[in-house]
């Protein structure tokens, strides 16, 4: 099937409309009509070739929500009509530990939503800036948020899971002092959830113009974290701190906020590496630095449900696929509060 898309032809040229294909529907498969795709800096790293490695054409997107329009002959989980998510991940092993434990993210072979090797034409994953997708049933996601919920239920597919599940895992809760760091889309759902799993949130932003919006979303407290006195307030006081910020920037600004056996975990994703935090940060107080990437499967739609049931949502500003390359330049600059959505009915 020949669908339109959005997609680089190179890493220095803007995306444009192009023509993919997508496989039949599999006996495992599930066929989307795609309505609704959020716009990650993950989008913006690959498509400009900032992460080593990426393959042209490439069509980002892996906050990918829409209906099911057909499914194969042994899909038992879903059936046409039904609204579903479609994350960062379309394939795995199925078979290693990893898998096993629903820590597809994990798994070596984990295959991402674009990008990744695949049998199918051109021969890599093509993402959800598209009119339609074909994906294993076990990568589909089950949507229960009221339909006219679902254009800022897509961004729950990446951001929302890539923050769930380090407060999780970190067991953010009430009692906990927690601290998000860069306010973007990522971020502003770190805040959101945090919030809603009962902990004390300190929002972290370089942006004076955020304040009152991080308290909006949730935050308890705003720091300003260029404005030193007010980052020296809240030394050593963090149970865990989570860093969403895309670009390389002073670890060892927020690593001393971090109480004794406290953990800052990095999100954020930058094409160049932080400068070395110093070591003395870590021995102080026992201090740890750490990484997570999205989530596994089972978690994904437990935080699907998680959201339905606070009723949260990501904060969008809807734009037209043709208003991509615009949306990636304001994204750069900060300029969004807090995830663009590709209407995919603008193709
Ligand atoms: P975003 O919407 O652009 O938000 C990033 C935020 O970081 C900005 O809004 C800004 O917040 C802050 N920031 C501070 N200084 C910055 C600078 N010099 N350049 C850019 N941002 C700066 O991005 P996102 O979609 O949330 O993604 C954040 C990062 O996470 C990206 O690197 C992305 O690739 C990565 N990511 C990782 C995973 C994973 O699995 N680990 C999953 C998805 C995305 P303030 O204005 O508040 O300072
Ligand atoms: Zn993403």
């Amino acid at each position: 099937m020949v669908v339109k898309a959005y997609g680089a032809p190179a890493a220095h040229e803007p995306l444009a409309p192009l023509n993919i294909t997508r496989r039949s529907v599999g006996a495992h498969d599930v066929q989307i009509d795609i309505l609704f795709c959020g716009i990650c800096h993950s989008d913006l790293h690959q498509a400009r070739g900032e992460w080593a490695g990426t393959l042209y054409p490439c069509v980002p997107g892996h906050e990918i929500v829409g209906r099911v329009a057909a499914v194969g002959n042994h899909v038992t989980n879903h059936k046409p009509g039904d609204l579903v998510g479609v994350g960062c991940i379309v394939d795995s092993c199925k078979d290693c530990d990893e898998c096993a434990d629903g820590f597809e993210n994990y798994c070596d072979n984990m295959i991402g939503t674009y990008n990744g090797p695949t049998p199918d034409a051109p021969g890599h994953t093509l993402g959800g800036y598209s009119q339609e997708i074909v994906v294993h049933e076990r990568y589909v996601l089950k949507i229960s948020h009221p339909e006219d919920q679902l254009a800022a239920v897509a961004p729950l597919l990446c951001a929302g899971i890539t923050t769930y599940s380090p407060l999780r895992h970190w067991q953010v809760g009430p009692g906990k002092k927690v601290g998000v760091v860069g306010i973007g889309g990522l971020g502003h759902m770190g805040i959101k959830l945090a919030h809603a799993m009962g902990a004390h949130v300190v929002a972290f932003t370089t942006s004076e113009s955020k304040r009152d919006a991080a308290l909006e979303l949730g935050a308890d407290e705003v720091v300003v974290s260029r404005n030193a006195d007010e980052m020296a307030a809240h030394a050593a006081s963090f149970d865990f701190i989570l860093n969403t910020v895309a670009a390389p920037h002073d670890l060892d600004a927020f690593l001393a906020l971090l109480k004794r056996d406290g953990t800052m975990t990095l999100v954020g994703a930058p094409a160049t590496p932080h400068p070395s935090p110093n070591v003395f940060n870590f021995i102080m107080r026992r201090r740890s630095l750490a990484g997570s990437m999205i989530g596994g499967i089972p978690e994904t739609q437990e935080m699907l449900d998680f959201c339905a049931e606070h009723g949260i949502t990501a904060d969008i500003e809807m734009i037209r696929a043709q208003d991509i390359e615009p949306a990636y330049e304001r994204m750069l600059k900060g300029d969004i509060k807090y995830r663009f959505v590709m209407d995919i009915a603008t193709m």
